[in-house]
């Protein structure tokens, strides 16, 4: 019998690993049939209007916690299993910068991703984004960028508003962004995603249903976990690591997490936190979750290996390698040189942040009931 969104609740809902990332949502909530909806984005999608279900099975098919395609996906992107290829298929690696300022400025690390995104919009190869602005520290929001100028509002993680910290808003690093791709779905789209996110673009396009038809381009970011805030949590983080939520300037992510934090004497101070000491923050989905360096993209993005202000680039596929050497070429990211030494050094520390990701799934499923 056919699975359905039923059996979604039943195997992924009440285990506590949907990822939210809202694939489900973007694929069956058009005006036309709004089956199931996310009623809070902090929360697992949920019937909105169960009698109008197909049962057509898609949602399931498409959930990056069902892996029913992984075989189908695996085939097409060259990739085996996550022991033989942690990192999964890569053409090179490299680590690059901006060569504009404002784009390197603004950007969380050297600013590469978004000066693709706005060199494609340029030569007409998209016409837009869906990317993710920052609202306040440790909380970003889907939008869709046209134009430079909404790019560099959505760059990087500085905030040039005063957040508002509400008691009773909620805090995350996850964006909600694939349900907004229905908004757009008659534009020529480049996305920016976590592992999860493409996921369930990739199995959309492997099934060639809505909205993944027009989306030309996946840029993913490596995500060792996304984190989630509460008010008690803030209260928690302020106190631990004596940090002001208010206070927070910018966050990078490297072989930890990097806090840039306003600072009454120097002006800015820098502070390291390590991954394992931010486990109560951590969103608990992403337990179950092996895909650290998003092996599904057509390029790959990270911080990780590479020096402050550049970009670790990991290309993929064809259309991956193709736009990064036509970028690089038209002088929109300079690459440091690299020889194979520095080369197998960023390989190695990466693929021991992928093997300590899939070590946490495996040993998160086995206390799974
Ligand atoms: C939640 C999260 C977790 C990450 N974890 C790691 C990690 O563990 N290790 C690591 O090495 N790198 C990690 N990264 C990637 C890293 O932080 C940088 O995004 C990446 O290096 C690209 O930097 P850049 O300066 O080239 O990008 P920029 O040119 O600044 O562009 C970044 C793009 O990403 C978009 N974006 C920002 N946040 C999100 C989001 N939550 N969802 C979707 N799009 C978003 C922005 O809108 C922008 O378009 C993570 C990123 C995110 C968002
Ligand atoms: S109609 Fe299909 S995609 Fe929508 S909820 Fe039902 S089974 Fe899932
Ligand atoms: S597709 Fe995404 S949002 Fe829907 S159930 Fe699966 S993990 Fe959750
Ligand atoms: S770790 Fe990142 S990719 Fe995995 S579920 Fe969490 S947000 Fe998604």
């Amino acid at each position: 019998m056919q699975k359905t969104f039923k059996n979604l609740i039943e195997e992924v809902h009440n285990k506590g690993i949907c990822q939210e990332c809202g694939g489900c949502v973007s694929f069956c909530s058009s005006a036309e049939y709004d089956v199931i909806g996310q009623k809070d984005p902090y929360s697992p999608p949920e019937y909105i209007n169960e009698d109008r279900c197909l049962e057509c099975g898609i949602c399931y098919y498409i959930c990056p916690q069902t892996h029913i395609l992984d075989d189908e996906l695996n085939k097409t992107y060259n990739f085996t299993d996550f022991s033989s290829k942690p990192i999964g298929n890569y053409a090179d690696i490299f680590s690059c910068q901006a060569t504009d300022k404002e784009f390197l400025e603004n950007g969380t690390d050297g600013g590469v991703v978004n000066s693709i995104i706005n060199f494609l919009m340029e030569k007409k190869l998209i016409d837009g984004a869906v990317v993710s602005r920052t609202d306040a520290p440790f909380s970003r929001e889907a939008t869709y960028a046209d134009s430079k100028y909404d790019l560099l509002k959505a760059s990087g993680a500085k905030l040039d508003i005063s957040p508002q910290l509400d008691e009773i808003q909620k805090f995350c690093t996850y964006t909600h962004s694939i349900p907004k791709l229905n908004h757009y779905k008659f534009k020529k789209l480049a996305v920016v995603g976590t592992p999860c996110q493409l996921y369930t673009i990739r199995c959309m396009q492997d099934l060639g249903v809505t909205p993944s038809e027009n989306i030309e381009i996946c840029l993913g970011l490596f995500c060792y976990e996304n984190f989630f805030f509460e008010k008690f949590q803030i209260q928690k983080f302020e106190k631990d690591f004596n940090i002001k939520f208010s206070d927070i300037v910018k966050i990078n992510i490297k072989e930890d997490v990097i806090f840039k934090i306003k600072d009454e004497g120097s002006g800015e101070k820098i502070i390291h936190i390590p991954f394992n000491h931010l486990n109560d923050y951590m969103r608990p989905a992403c337990n179950a979750c092996n895909d650290f360096t998003n092996i599904y993209a057509d390029i790959s993005f990270g911080g990780l290996s590479s020096n402050d202000k550049y970009t670790t680039v990991i290309p993929r596929t064809e259309k991956g390698k193709e736009i990064l050497s036509k970028v690089i070429n038209a002088g929109v990211i300079n690459c440091m040189e690299l020889d194979s030494e520095k080369k197998n050094k960023m390989i190695n520390l990466i693929t021991q942040f992928s093997k300590s990701k899939i070590k946490r799934k495996e040993n998160f499923m086995k206390n799974l009931k």
